[in-house]
């Protein structure tokens, strides 16, 4: 009987475990992909990048003589329909790790194992599933150091070959066509200004890898900090999709750490930082949602997104270059430097006083690199509220920390078109990706702070201060 091959985040051929286990099981193998609720609740440039990635692998598939298969409605009865369909035995497919995919897997799992079809998922999204690293006393890392000396020295399984012959079924059953579930419609013609710093597939993602690997990972551990210099791996992108797997980024950053390059064991710990990410969030889920120290539920953030400072703060009109440079950099590329992701989650939580999940979603918006461990992971360590979190009393000054990072001012004039005679292309680029109801131009008057970076902190502390918990 043939095997469904449950595509979700794992975009990919190489280091395929679902795709290995189901040729070795014998049969045709049909590979599917789902628009389920999950897939709905994308916000634009998550659900943006997954259609170009569905498009590729479709393509990719379709190369080696088979096809992705594209289904619409909730998994439980797409799913089953398909089962029903093609007579499938088994169901495989790659794990994942959030609270929504995690209950829909289980319900998925025991209604194919009562009809009494194989279901099996596989590990390949981390390295080290949350549940097997655990302290002394049985429970999980709440710290990330601890947590990487558990894991730095553990065996990390080779990564898998690509499978030559995909097995195709004679007779393929129906599928919708992507162009019609219209992913990420909402990028309008911002799409148009991303596209091109898209990097798509494995193909391209191995490339990356490569490329960091050959040239920019002895120059990681500083440039890694200068946003001006694109001196990291930009893997995130792909990572999040599954378009490379982080065991084979590991093989190929302990490769590199054997030939003596520097910053190669940077790079291993950061691959750890993702891991820690999924560990905290398979443990405590409300992670995604809600204040990990539950303490912070009284601290008196602004929650209305309305608010003028909010508004300029996700326009990249807050007269701090640095916050703004990067707000910019990020509608252009859907990326945005790690430096840059800290500085502006510090100014929006602590200066600006307002609640971190504005801030996680706007990013959950614009991001073609968006995860949700990592991101939420990522706003609660800058809002103070998380574990291992940076103490909210420790505020990042948007204005040193241009003397810091950007001394000669490279990252902001990249993305600063006002009060430039001639800015840059990727300056530009920004007038063209944004909506133009947001009504600016380049040749308006570069804004005075909203909030200047003395009086915010001390606002800031002084709310700290008077909190009471
Ligand atoms: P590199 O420096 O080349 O690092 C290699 C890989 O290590 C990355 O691709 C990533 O998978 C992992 N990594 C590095 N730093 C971190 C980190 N701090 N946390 C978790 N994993 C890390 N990362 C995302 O992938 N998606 C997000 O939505 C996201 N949101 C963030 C939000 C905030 C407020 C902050 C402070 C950080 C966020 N990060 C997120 C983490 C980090 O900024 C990015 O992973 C990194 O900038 C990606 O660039 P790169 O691939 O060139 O990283």
């Amino acid at each position: 009987t043939p095997t469904l091959l449950w595509y979700r985040r794992d975009l990919r051929l190489s280091d395929h475990p679902a795709w290995h286990a189901a040729l070795e099981r014998g049969g045709p193998v049909i590979p599917v992909f789902l628009k389920d609720e999950g897939v709905r609740m994308l916000r634009t440039a998550p659900a943006w990048r997954l259609g170009l990635g569905v498009g590729h692998l479709a393509e990719t598939l379709a190369e080696k003589g088979s096809r992705l298969i594209l289904r619409a409605g909730p998994a439980e009865h797409a799913i089953s329909q398909l089962v029903e369909e093609t007579g499938a035995g088994a169901v495989y497919w790659m794990r994942a790790y959030d609270p929504v995919s995690v209950e829909r897997d289980t319900a998925v799992k025991a209604a194919l194992k009562e009809r009494g079809v194989e279901a099996e998922s596989f590990a390949g999204h981390l390295m080290f599933e949350p549940w097997t690293v655990e302290t002394k006393q049985g429970e999980f890392y709440k710290v990330y150091t601890p947590f990487w000396r558990a894991v730095k020295d553990r065996d990390v399984e080779t990564p898998l070959s690509t499978p030559s012959d995909l097995a195709p079924p004679s007779e393929w059953p129906e599928s919708d066509s992507l162009a019609d579930w219209a992913l990420g419609a909402g990028m309008d013609r911002g799409a148009e200004v991303v596209r091109p710093w898209v990097q798509l597939g494995e193909g391209a993602a191995q490339s990356r890898l490569g490329a960091f690997m050959s040239s920019k990972v002895e120059g990681y551990d500083d440039g890694r900090d200068i946003p001006s210099q694109d001196g990291t791996s930009n893997l995130s992108e792909n990572l999040s999709l599954g378009e490379i797997t982080p065991r084979q980024c590991w093989h190929a950053g302990v490769r590199a750490e054997e030939e003596g390059k520097a910053g190669a064991g940077t790079f291993l710990q950061e691959l750890v930082w993702r891991e820690f990410a999924y560990h905290l969030m398979w443990h405590t889920p409300r992670l995604l949602y809600d204040n990990w120290r539950e303490e912070w539920a009284a601290f008196p953030w602004n929650e209305d997104e309305r608010r003028s400072e909010v508004i300029a703060w996700k326009r990249g009109r807050t007269g701090m270059a640095f916050v703004d440079a990067a707000m910019r950099e990020m509608y252009v590329t859907g990326r945005m430097h790690n430096r840059g992701r800290m500085i502006v989650a510090s100014y929006l939580c602590k200066h600006l006083m307002c609640h971190w999940k504005i801030g996680m979603e706007w990013f959950e918006d614009c991001l073609i690199d968006w995860d949700p461990a990592s991101n939420s992971m990522g706003w609660q360590w800058s809002a103070g509220s998380g574990p291992d979190a940076t103490p909210y009393f420790r505020v990042f000054n948007p204005e040193t920390q241009l003397d810091r990072f950007d001394k000669k001012r490279a990252y902001v004039n990249r993305w600063i078109a006002e009060g430039q005679k001639s800015p840059p292309d990727e300056a530009l680029a920004y007038f063209d990706a944004i909506p133009r109801s947001w009504a600016i131009s380049p040749d308006d008057a570069y804004p005075d702070p909203i909030v200047e970076a003395g009086e915010g902190r001390k606002r800031a502390l002084a709310a700290y201060e008077n909190r009471d918990f």
